[in-house]
């Protein structure tokens, strides 16, 4: 099975400048910003410009300078919120996919939070 890209997604509506976004980083293939919602002082959402649904689709998908840039670019927002374990307190980067990960947005993009204790990741189901 493909994947359906839905270009009305509110991210992609937020890559096109419909809609304002507090932004943290910017490069030729990602953007990075801040969670309108956050669930942690720091909450920033690094995203992918190019039209891929979640996770999978971009890591199997995406071209080899896009796959680089998102990660640079989400290394650097690590930095920039001061979270990165070499010189802060540490993070938690999650991606959401489907139904049972509860993806809310179908734009791939991964939470980078911190800034507090997390606790675990999941409790037992
Ligand atoms: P998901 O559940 O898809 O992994 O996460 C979607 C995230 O997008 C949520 O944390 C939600 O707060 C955030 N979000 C939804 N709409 C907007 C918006 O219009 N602007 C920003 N900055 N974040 C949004």
């Amino acid at each position: 099975m493909a994947y359906t890209y839905d270009p009305q997604n509110i991210f992609a509506r937020i890559l096109r400048g419909e809609i304002p976004n507090k932004t943290v980083i910017e490069t030729e293939h990602t953007l990075a910003f801040h969670d309108i919602n956050p669930g942690a002082p720091v909450h920033v959402l690094v995203v992918p410009k190019g039209a891929y649904v979640c996770f999978d689709h971009f890591a199997g998908q995406a071209s080899e300078l896009e796959i680089v840039d998102f990660h640079r670019t989400a290394a650097k927002v690590c930095a920039m919120m001061d979270v990165a374990p070499d010189a802060g307190d540490g993070y938690r980067a999650i991606t959401n996919a489907g139904e049972n990960g509860v993806q809310e947005v179908p734009h791939y993009h991964l939470h980078i939070i911190g800034g507090r204790h997390l606790g675990r990741m999941l409790g037992k189901a």
